[in-house]
């Protein structure tokens, strides 16, 4: 990113076809973080705007010209009392971006690619499919096409009580739901040709499962920010148990609405099912009441969230970007401070102190 008084040199306006808008960003608003293949440059026609760009923060005002490479990471905020005016020019600058791709080649690991875990309570649908493992197998292909050593995995997400529900609701056991929803979303995967290096199933339960859950619950054992708290939980006086995840609706602590606890529907915060309000069983409507319990939970420490940003943030690409940005949505919002870990099904809990059952 460079600041200049005049339009950068390194733009070539007359040999590429430029795409222009005009943009307004009100007081105390912002851009979200993002980058693009394009070559870019700003003209700031009036107020005042903090740019943050290639890890500096510098301030603009009018007159300011701003030009950024293919691929730098930009965000402005107006911090004045006025709108903040800009106007905004691009294309696509191929040399550059042959540049960045030879730059790139260069990985001395193998690169790592994830897929969200789906829920073993019943067939991938296509909104499934496009968005979580196209999008995968694009970047495996991509790997494959262009020379770079990854190692994909995915698996199956179990342990939730949106298989118990679904299971009660059709009327068969927890393994079969789980083991016929597994045949389904491989069958599924299979015909849309999207394969990976490892497939952790949950049932029944391979021994890589089992060396990876091991391996998972011994470093959460071993971390010092595992820690145990008195909390007030949802709890059914009709049948004499801790109520747990999505069987506890209530109102989202954030914006209100109605929804279940472990993620709000609405605005896609993430819910611990202690802090939802008025909380009632999502099945029998039955008005929850709250019972002290001792539940475990990792606790977020600042220290820790600020080195997650900074990697996220210096991580050169769109999706880190967008991680970027939702994480800093929770963080402000607080409800990333303590993440509970164990999880309470029927009277009794799932976990001794350093021993967790699965
Ligand atoms: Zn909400």
């Amino acid at each position: 990113m460079k600041i200049t008084k005049k339009i950068p040199d390194s733009f070539k306006t007359k040999t590429n076809k430029i795409n222009t808008r005009d943009l307004v960003i009100p007081p105390s608003e912002k851009t979200n973080i993002h980058n693009h293949h394009d070559r870019e440059y700003w003209s700031v026609k009036s107020g005042e705007g903090v740019l943050y760009s290639n890890n500096k923060k510098v301030k603009l005002t009018s007159g300011d010209y701003i030009e950024f490479s293919p691929f730098e990471a930009h965000t402005v905020e107006n911090l004045g009392n006025e709108d903040f005016c800009f106007t905004s020019y691009w294309y696509v600058d191929w040399e550059s971006l042959l540049a960045v791709f030879d730059q790139e080649q260069q990985f001395d690991s193998k690169l790592m690619i994830e897929t969200a875990f789906p829920t073993p309570n019943g067939p991938l649908h296509l909104g499934h499919l496009s968005g979580a493992y196209l999008i995968s197998d694009i970047q495996k292909r991509c790997c494959e096409l262009i020379g770079i050593e990854y190692f994909s995995y995915c698996g199956t997400y179990g342990h939730t009580n949106h298989i118990d529900k679904t299971a009660i609701c059709q009327k068969v056991s927890y393994d079969n739901l789980v083991s016929r929803s597994e045949e389904a979303i491989f069958t599924a995967l299979e015909r849309f040709q999207v394969n990976y290096n490892s497939f952790l199933p949950h049932f029944p339960s391979s021994e890589e499962f089992q060396y990876s859950k091991n391996m998972f619950l011994n470093l959460l054992n071993a971390s010092p920010f595992l820690i145990e708290r008195e909390v007030d939980h949802p709890y059914s006086e009709a049948s004499k148990e801790y109520v747990c995840e999505s069987y506890v609706a209530g109102g989202c602590p954030q914006c209100g609405e109605i929804t279940i606890g472990i993620e709000c529907e609405n605005c896609g915060l993430y819910q611990d099912e202690c802090n939802l309000i008025a909380p009632f069983h999502s099945v029998t409507k039955e008005n929850l009441v709250l019972k002290p319990v001792n539940r475990l939970y990792i606790k977020l420490e600042k220290e820790i969230s600020d080195k997650l940003l900074i990697q996220m943030y210096c991580n050169n690409n769109a999706m880190s970007r967008v991680c970027y940005d939702n994480y800093n949505k929770y963080l402000d919002k607080g409800n990333l401070k303590y993440i509970p870990v164990s999880s309470l099904r029927k009277k009794v809990y799932l976990y001794m102190v350093n021993r967790f059952f699965l």
